[in-house]
């Protein structure tokens, strides 16, 4: 399958070109040339099968033609070493809580196939060493860093602002060595990204290193998104919630999908072209509500992002907007027949955290409450709702702590790391620096 650019100035691109490059000569994003639909026996058969044999049917409609099935396979089986249960919260509301991987956010799953996908073709091509940039505020660090832990032939960089991460996020990056690299600029997570984007912008760094990035921007990052859709309505229909989950069913099914760089809520719109019967979307924003705007008004007016309780959702430029405009041929009308924006204050979180929390007894993160308030508020009673649990609770301790009154348990898996020995190397923000760093590792 060959990929194109969003810009369409770019020549269109392997698999392998897509992964290893991020992003398309022209700065635009790639996207499959096909979506293929899916065929009506799967989706008859989905809901007897495991989220492994759901999510290599899915995986193999975009990567099939490109890698050996046994391979795809291998990489499918390892990257979801965990499961992602649908559970139910109130009415007609369910959690699908994508927490229960290493780093306890559902980054765990595009960041584990994507670090695979790229040692094989490491291994297969014999490239030379790889070197992963990565700039952030927390929790693509940890996720990145975690699935790229040992891969051989990939370097990797992980850049976040010092003292601005919290101390258990911090921990899950600077303490695993091997072939992570953590680097704390004195500066704001706006600085790290600046330096991420310089270096690759600079030609003398490209020619001496191959560099790529990590986020969401990435194919083998952003599309493996969409095997938990699939794997969730295939769990509804198991558990009798609804009744039939082939495509044209009457069981309106309606995603909401706590949205920062929107890679995550895009993947779910590719599931829906697949055949998945979704009756439609919610993106769930915080302050940052640049995309709600654009439902309103057609305008789509980037700006600075401000600081929120759902930091992960701090974006003033979603990334991934332009597939979405992609795959809408750019038709505003259609983007709001598929999906409507929410927004949601951090006054507004706290209330819904302690709220549901004393209702139900389930408790939210940050981000999944804007997803389970926007069910809360737009739900109608013949809808099945179900939000996307991003991170466990325990990932913002302090915060949720504060808002409940109680402590939180740490999961065991959290503790790990905290008892590690971090390891950083201090840098400013100066890009001289940084490229020297690079440079002489
Ligand atoms: C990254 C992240 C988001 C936002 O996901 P996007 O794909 O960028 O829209 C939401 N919640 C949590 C906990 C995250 O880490």
């Amino acid at each position: 399958m060959k990929y194109y650019s969003t810009n369409k100035k770019a020549p269109l691109a392997s698999l392998q070109e897509a992964v290893t490059k991020g992003l398309a000569s022209d700065k635009g994003l790639y996207m499959p040339e096909k979506i293929k639909q899916l065929p009506d026996s799967f989706f008859e058969k989905m809901k007897d099968m495991s989220f492994q044999e759901i999510a290599y049917v899915v995986a193999d409609a975009f990567f099939g033609e490109d890698m050996e099935a046994d391979m795809l396979k291998t990489i499918v089986y390892d990257t979801l070493n965990f499961d992602t249960p649908v559970v139910h919260v109130k009415n007609n509301i369910y959690s699908l809580e994508l927490f229960h991987g290493p780093t306890l956010a559902f980054k765990d799953v595009g960041a584990r196939f994507m670090a695979r996908t790229l040692g094989y073709f490491i291994k297969k091509q014999g490239l030379t060493d790889i070197n992963v940039l990565v700039a952030t505020s927390g929790d693509t660090g940890s996720a990145v860093a975690n699935g790229f832990l040992g891969v051989p032939g990939v370097q990797v960089f992980v850049l976040y602002p010092k003292g601005k991460v919290s101390p258990i996020q911090e921990c899950q990056f600077t303490t695993l060595g091997q072939n992570i690299t953590a680097l704390e600029i004195d500066g704001t997570f706006d600085d790290c990204q600046a330096l991420v984007k310089a270096a690759f912008m600079d030609e003398e760094l490209n020619q001496k290193m191959q560099l790529t990035s990590a986020n969401s921007i990435n194919v083998a990052r952003f599309l493996p998104q969409a095997f938990y859709y699939f794997y969730a309505y295939a769990q509804l229909a198991k558990q009798g919630i609804i009744e039939d989950n082939r495509p044209g069913s009457k069981d309106n099914v309606v995603f909401c999908v706590p949205s920062g760089n929107f890679g995550n809520i895009t993947a779910g719109l590719f599931g829906k072209r697949m055949g998945l019967p979704v009756k439609r979307f919610i993106a769930a924003n915080n302050k940052n509500d640049i995309f709600l705007k654009y439902l309103q008004t057609k305008e789509y007016t980037p700006r600075p992002s401000v600081a929120t309780l759902a930091n992960a959702m701090d974006v003033g430029d979603p990334s991934n907007f332009v597939r979405i405009l992609d795959l809408y041929n750019h038709n505003h009308d259609a983007i709001s027949k598929d999906i409507s924006g929410y927004r949601y204050l951090d006054e507004d979180i706290r209330s819904t955290l302690k709220k549901c929390y004393e209702e139900t007894g389930y408790l939210l993160d940050p981000h999944g409450a804007c997803g389970y308030q926007a069910l809360v508020d737009e739900l109608k009673p013949d809808e099945t709702g179900v939000f996307l649990e991003t991170a466990h609770p325990a990932k913002f301790l302090e915060t949720v702590e504060s808002i409940i009154g109680e402590k939180v348990e740490i999961p065991q898996k959290l503790q790990a790391f905290m008892q590690g020995k971090k390891q950083s190397f201090e840098l400013t923000k100066d890009f001289g620096g940084f490229k020297a760093f690079l440079l002489a590792k």
